[in-house]
């Protein structure tokens, strides 16, 4: 059975949005060189948010310059335990201002509300807070005993988690004494712009922290410059691969955080409620815009058709629709384009003789929206099995022992993420050392923390964010 609820919505007022945002160049919004912009819109409603500066290789130039200056000058003399009290600051104004960034997140993303205010601003917050505390202490980290930054990184982040990705990418760099130049994607440029306004109310040195948004060319320009010693990004595998061949043999360092396939795989002893949550955690959570989705439910073939019955039930109660109501469970997806993508899939899903199945749920009218959906019947030569959706489609496939469990698991190009749900706790860590994933979770899904290393093998990339490891990227031992 289902609740009604009424109407909850967020008031969008403690957001005031400028009709047009410059790029912030050595501790300024400027204009960008280039002259150009592009217009940023509520992908809920396709009401247009705001026009954005969009850097061309003259902005590019003068934001790795400031950068530069900025690590010769004060940044790069400054001693870590003065630089940990900017990143403690700006952790602090995060906290302070966190309604604020909650609904801006959600208007220029359409994730829901609840989902910006319970997990990507707490969690942005607290990658500051856990990287402050390194700042002092690199020489502990493993390290070597004198750790060095390595200089400017550049560094392109995805429009998933678009706050909480600038800060995966800024605290380390920061914490570890590096200058940065930030390339926002092109449909969520805003929660960056108002963490520059946040670098500017903690008074980090100008230089320090850049923020250019543009589309994939900005990007591509960042890559190209020589002024910059370092490039981590986060994104789709395709483009990885392109920042990879620009970056080989230039002794640049890069980091990749790419695609994923995650297989959720769930034994006939799991806590079948708590599965069927983290199931749903795993991959309607931000409507499926996670790298790390648990794309592909693995079930023990004796409890498969229960497992999907009581999943069924459960897609049932998730309401989709406004993402500023604190109800909503399920936002709008990201941009017309990926909506495409989603589309495409899933019916190839169709046409390869999969099963389709949502929720009845109306749509909203204006927007991009999916329903979340379930294929079951597929197989392992489906596109759905194989292809990255990154939107909220789940493909479940079965298995009958925990070697056909971790054969199926383990047969995809990624390999970043994986969950199991079994009551046998050897079982979990043989199952853990078989998966080829950067992050295995057991009995539990999509859980992060600062503390923790996160990364990929194989296609889903290289080097970590997080913990004591990622700080390995920013720093030269
Ligand atoms: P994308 O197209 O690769 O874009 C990522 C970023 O790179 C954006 O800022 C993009 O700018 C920029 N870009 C595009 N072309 C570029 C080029 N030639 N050179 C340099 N930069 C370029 O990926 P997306 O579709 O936005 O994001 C979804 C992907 O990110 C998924 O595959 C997902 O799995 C992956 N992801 C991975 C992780 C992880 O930690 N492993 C986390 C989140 C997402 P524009 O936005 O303007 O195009
Ligand atoms: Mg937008």
């Amino acid at each position: 059975m289902s609740f009604t609820y009424a109407p909850a919505p967020e008031s969008r007022e403690i957001v005031t949005l400028q009709p047009s945002y410059d790029l912030f160049v050595n501790g300024d919004f400027v204009p960008a060189l280039s002259g150009r912009s592009f217009s940023t819109t509520n992908p809920a409603t396709e009401e247009p948010l705001a026009d954005v500066a969009s850097a061309g290789p003259e902005d590019v130039d003068r934001a790795v310059a400031a950068a530069r200056a900025a690590f010769e000058g004060p940044w790069g003399k400054m001693r870590g335990s003065e630089r940990a009290k900017f990143l403690f600051r700006i952790a602090r104004v995060l906290q302070e201002r966190a309604r604020e960034f909650a609904v801006l997140e959600t208007l220029d993303n359409g994730k829901p509300i609840r989902e910006s205010r319970d997990v990507d601003v707490p969690l942005a917050a607290a990658h500051f807070f856990y990287h402050a505390g390194w700042a002092d202490k690199l020489e502990h980290a493993g390290l070597g005993p004198a750790p060095r930054p390595l200089g400017v990184a550049g560094q392109i982040i995805p429009w998933n988690f678009p706050l909480l990705m600038a800060a995966w990418k800024l605290a380390p760099a920061l914490a570890a004494g590096n200058t940065c130049v930030l390339k926002p994607a092109e449909t969520t440029p805003l929660s960056a712009l108002l963490l520059a306004r946040v670098c500017q109310e903690a008074d980090l040195p100008p230089g320090v922290v850049n923020v250019l948004t543009g589309a994939g060319d900005t990007g591509a320009a960042l890559v190209a410059h020589r002024g910059v010693d370092k490039i981590a990004f986060t994104g789709s595998t395709e483009v990885g691969r392109e920042i990879a061949r620009a970056v080989a043999g230039t002794g640049r360092r890069l980091t990749l955080e790419l695609g994923g396939k995650g297989a959720n795989i769930v034994f006939e002893d799991a806590p079948i409620d708590q599965a069927v949550e983290g199931i749903v955690n795993g991959i309607f959570f931000n409507q499926g815009h996670v790298c790390c989705a648990g794309s592909r439910l693995l079930a023990q073939e004796p409890i498969a058709e229960p497992l999907l019955e009581r999943l069924r039930q459960r897609l049932d109660t998730l309401r989709l629709g406004d993402p500023l109501d604190k109800n909503t469970d399920i936002g709008a997806i990201n941009s017309k384009d990926q909506l495409d993508k989603i589309r495409a899939l899933a019916d190839s899903g169709e046409k390869e003789g999969a099963g389709r199945w949502s929720p009845p749920c109306r749509l909203p009218a204006r927007g991009y929206w999916f329903p979340p959906t379930i294929f079951t019947n597929v197989s392992q030569s489906h596109r759905i099995a194989k292809e990255e959706i990154f939107g909220p489609v789940l493909s479940v496939l079965t298995f009958r022992t925990p070697a056909e469990a971790v054969a199926k698991a383990n047969n995809t190009p990624y390999g970043l993420s994986a969950g199991i749900w079994t009551e046998k706790g050897s079982r979990i860590l043989w199952m853990a050392q078989q998966l080829e994933a950067g992050v295995v979770w057991a009995n539990t899904f999509n859980r992060f923390d600062p503390a923790s290393p996160f990364g990929g093998y194989q296609e889903s990339g290289f080097g970590r964010e997080g913990g004591r490891h990622g700080l390995e990227a920013y720093l030269d031992a």
